[in-house]
Formats: structure tokens, C-alpha cells, sequence
């Protein structure tokens, strides 16, 4: 909604239930609590699905390093700001998820802008998933190539429009893990569409490295796909991992080629070294400490069956993302603020972050969560849902 007036524009987004306010948190006294307004509550909104983000042995590796070499890497990559926290980070995660090379980027929003920009251009197009991240979306639109959008998950509605004739290159984009739905992409489907058309697949799995796959390798590794079914594979150092940042990782050449040509790499302050470092320790921990992932999951398993039992609607996600959807914004916030009075941290979700009329309180699971966590959410959540979703609770008792 362009604002060309700002105080028409709030009021307008006010007056819908879509003005957004910050709120300023702190940790709270246990890991899995945040601190709002002084009151402590359990968060289900946070993208820390491991429980690494507050992590004391992290926290030392992030001061053990800052007193070795500083906090800032004072220039970009290509000229002096290339320390070797970095590189063996790179080199890590190109190992971590099977592929030749890794390129790091300061965040995930700019990864995905430097990709598509690099990569394509003018007389080119890209194609994505409606429900793609919003930095997805927003590099398909910035990269100046021709832009469509296919319907959700839909690898069908993708291959009508590779049959298309198109002049130049083709960018397919998708999350593996959809960031608002917790749905996992039809990736075989959608690499073998590629495949038959020359396409280039890049997947954003922000959600899934971490979390699913057999090992935690993500959506890739759910679906036993490697590089040449998935040439680049997008993923973020902030969620899962408990950090910051972000990467690029596939094939050595088009690799080098992001160093060239991908401008949100070239022109921007490398990551502090200590955040690399970080990374590196939270990698090792992922890794040693599969428990994570494992209570993650169960703990989703447990919501989606209490949930069930109660009579709450829920999507067929089976990751930890659980959108429980409301429709309306106002009545979402509503019951957003009434979770809060309960103790619990569930951010409302509204347009224009999803489409109108789709509303959500948006659940998210983490091993820093208990059972007794997760079985108080869904009382909660069965106390102060509107009418449809209680109907659904009609229905199913
Ligand atoms: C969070 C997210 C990003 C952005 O990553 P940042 O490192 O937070 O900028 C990109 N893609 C998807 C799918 C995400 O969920």
C-alpha cells in the first residue's frame, strides 16, 4: 500500500488491522521465553528451531573470536574483508550440504537478490512459486528478467509455462520450506521440469537446512536430491543455526560467477569474522547434537496431535512452521493478544506477508520448548480462537 500521504497511509493500515508495531523483547529466564513489556513468555514465533540462538558455548566461540581479531571485517569480501573464519565457513557448508562450493552473504534477503541479478537480466525470465519469500520475489522483480509467478506448489502450473518459448535463460526460484505455510516444495517434480527445459532451479530452503532431512540437511536431503538435480541451493545462517547470515552453494563455476557479478557480495561489509566463527560452532553443534532436531520434531508431532484433539484446524505441514490460520486480520491480532494474556508468544501474521483473507497466528516449533510448552499453547489456542475455528471443534467432537 504506497503511502504518498504517511499519516492518510497509517491510518488507512490502522483502520484495517494492518499496521505493524515493533514490540522490544528481551531473553527471557529460560531458553524458549521471551520478555515482553516485563512479561515472560513462551515464544512460538521465533525461527530458532535448534534453541542454538542463546547457546552459552556459542556466545563464547562469538568472544573468544572478537578478542582475537575484532569485531568488524572493515571492507567487502574482494577487498581486504576475506578473513579465514569466512573461507573455512564457506568451505564447511559447501561440505555440509554435498556441494561443490559456498559463497557467504550477509543475509538471506540479499543472497537471493545477488543470485537472480547475477544471473539473469533483460531478455531472460524467472519464474516462482506464488508463495515464494518475499526476497525471492522481490530478486525475481529487481533482476529486470521477465517475471511470472505459477501457482502454489504446483509443478504442473511450472512446466505450462517452461513450455513457453522464451528467448534467453530461465530462473526457476523456490522455498524449499514455505516460510508462512510449512509446506515443502515438490522438488523432484520440480527438478525434473528444469531438467526437460533447460531450466536453472535454485531452491531457498531458509526453513528446512537444520531441521529436516534424515541428517538435517533440508528439503534437498528429504527428497534424496543433490547438485546436479538442484544446481544452487540458498540457505540461512540466522534460523536454524541460531546466527547470522547467509549462503549460496552449488557449482564451482557459477559460484565464481557470484563472486563476479553478484552485487549484494561485491558491495557490502563482509560479516563480522566473529559471526563466521559463531556459525562454524553452531554447525558443530547441529551436528553433534542431533537430540535438536529430534525434539523439534517431536514437539511438532505433539502440537499437531493435540491440536487435532481439540478440534483446531491445522494445514497438512509437517514441519515445524504450524500455521494456524484465522483469516481475518483483526480477529488474528485478537487472538494473538489474547495468547499473550496467557503467557504465550504467537505473532500475528497479516497481509501483505500473506495473501488477504489468510490471516495466521503463525506456530513455530524449537528444541528450546518442552511438552508442557506445547500442551499450554494448545489450550490456549483452544480457548481464544473465533467462531470458525471453534466450529471446527464442533465438528470434530
Ligand atoms: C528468512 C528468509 C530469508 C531471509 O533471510 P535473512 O538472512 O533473514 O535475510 C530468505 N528466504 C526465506 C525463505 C526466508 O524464510
Amino acid at each position: 500500500m504506497p503511502a504518498p500521504d504517511p499519516a492518510a497511509g497509517l491510518a488507512a493500515l490502522e483502520a484495517a488491522g494492518l499496521q505493524r508495531r515493533r514490540r522490544v523483547v528481551e531473553p527471557g529466564t529460560r531458553a524458549g521465553t521471551l520478555k515482553v513489556d516485563g512479561l515472560e513468555l513462551v515464544d512460538f514465533s521465533s525461527n530458532d528451531y535448534l534453541g542454538l540462538a542463546r547457546d552459552s558455548r556459542l556466545a563464547q566461540a562469538m568472544g573468544d573470536s572478537a578478542r582475537r581479531e575484532g569485531v568488524g571485517s572493515g571492507a567487502s569480501h574482494l577487498v581486504t574483508g576475506h578473513r579465514s573464519a569466512h573461507h573455512a565457513l564457506e568451505e564447511r557448508l559447501a561440505a555440509w550440504c554435498g556441494r561443490e562450493q559456498a559463497l557467504l552473504f550477509s543475509t538471506g534477503y540479499m543472497a537471493n537478490l545477488g543470485l537472480a541479478s547475477a544471473l539473469v537480466g533483460p531478455g531472460d525470465r524467472v519464474l516462482e512459486d506464488r508463495l515464494n519469500h518475499a526476497s525471492l520475489l522481490d530478486a525475481g522483480l529487481l533482476s529486470r528478467a521477465r517475471f511470472a509467478r505459477y501457482a502454489h506448489a504446483d509443478s504442473a502450473a511450472l512446466e505450462r509455462r517452461l513450455e513457453r518459448a522464451a528467448g534467453g535463460r530461465t530462473l526457476v526460484l523456490t522455498d524449499g520450506v514455505f516460510s508462512m505455510d510449512g509446506d515443502v516444495a515438490p522438488l523432484p517434480d520440480l527438478a525434473a521440469a528444469c531438467r526437460r527445459h533447460d531450466a536453472l532451479l535454485a531452491v531457498d530452503d531458509a526453513h528446512g537446512l537444520g531441521v529436516i532431512g534424515a541428517t538435517g540437511r533440508g528439503s534437498l536431503e528429504q527428497h534424496g536430491l543433490g547438485q546436479e538435480d538442484v544446481p544452487l541451493l540458498v540457505g540461512t545462517l540466522g534460523k536454524a543455526l541460531g546466527s547470522f547470515g547467509a549462503f549460496v552453494a552449488g557449482p564451482a563455476p557459477l559460484i565464481d560467477w557470484l563472486i563476479q557479478r553478484a552485487r549484494t557480495y561485491l558491495y557490502t561489509t563482509a560479516l563480522p569474522p566473529p559471526v563466521a566463527a559463531t556459525t562454524l560452532a553452531a554447525l558443530d553443534l547441529a551436528e553433534r547434537e542431533s537430540w535438536r532436531r529430534e525434539r523439534c520434531l517431536a514437539l511438532t508431532q505433539r502440537f499437531r496431535e493435540g491440536a487435532q484433539r481439540a478440534g483446531l484446524a491445522l494445514t497438512p505441514s509437517v514441519t515445524p512452521i504450524q500455521p494456524v490460520i484465522v483469516g481475518d486480520a483483526k480477529a488474528t491480532l485478537a487472538a494473538s493478544a489474547a495468547l499473550q494474556d496467557r503467557g504465550f508468544l504467537v505473532v500475528a501474521i497479516r497481509p501483505p506477508t500473506v495473501a488477504v483473507g489468510s490471516a495466521r497466528l503463525r506456530v513455530t516449533l524449537s528444541a528450546a520448548l518442552d511438552e508442557a510448552d506445547v500442551d499450554g499453547l494448545v489450550a490456549a489456542l483452544a480457548e481464544v480462537l473465533p467462531a470458525r475455528q471453534s466450529e471446527a471443534r464442533h465438528h470434530a467432537a
